[in-house]
């Protein structure tokens, strides 16, 4: 099931790595498809245009969409549930579950864990 969403005006235009306001620059590749969590037994994919920005620090990337990370597939809800998942039961039991390749399980903890990790000095208080 495709669901056509778009961001609210103060999310637009926004950096994907930084999120700073950006000028918009093109219309980018078109629209743009993410998995979502299941809604009713069918998979739900918010679907909404991807254009780029130019900004100052990074260039011209992909806009920053508020319900997925930059260069991510799966919105950080999916991200959420497939990483609290993997905590409670095997990574084949979680890919069979959420119905995404196992290879996909360890992406998303991974871009899980580097989000977790850029707020924590594992240094501090030594
Ligand atoms: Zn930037």
């Amino acid at each position: 099931m495709v669901v056509a969403v778009r961001p609210r005006s103060r999310a637009r235009r926004r950096c994907g790595i930084c999120r700073s306001r950006c000028p918009r620059f093109d219309a980018g590749a078109g629209r743009r498809r993410w998995r979502h969590l299941d809604a009713a037994g069918l998979q739900l994919f918010p679907e909404a245009d991807a254009p780029r920005v130019s900004c100052e620090r990074h260039g011209v990337v992909v806009a920053a969409v508020p319900w997925a990370r930059h260069d991510a597939g799966h919105t950080y809800d999916f991200d959420q549930q497939v990483a609290w998942l993997a905590t409670e039961c095997s990574k084949s039991a979680t890919a069979q579950l959420m119905r995404v390749a196992w290879r996909t399980v360890g992406a998303i903890l991974a871009r899980y864990q580097r989000d977790a990790d850029a707020g924590i000095d594992r240094l501090a208080g030594l």
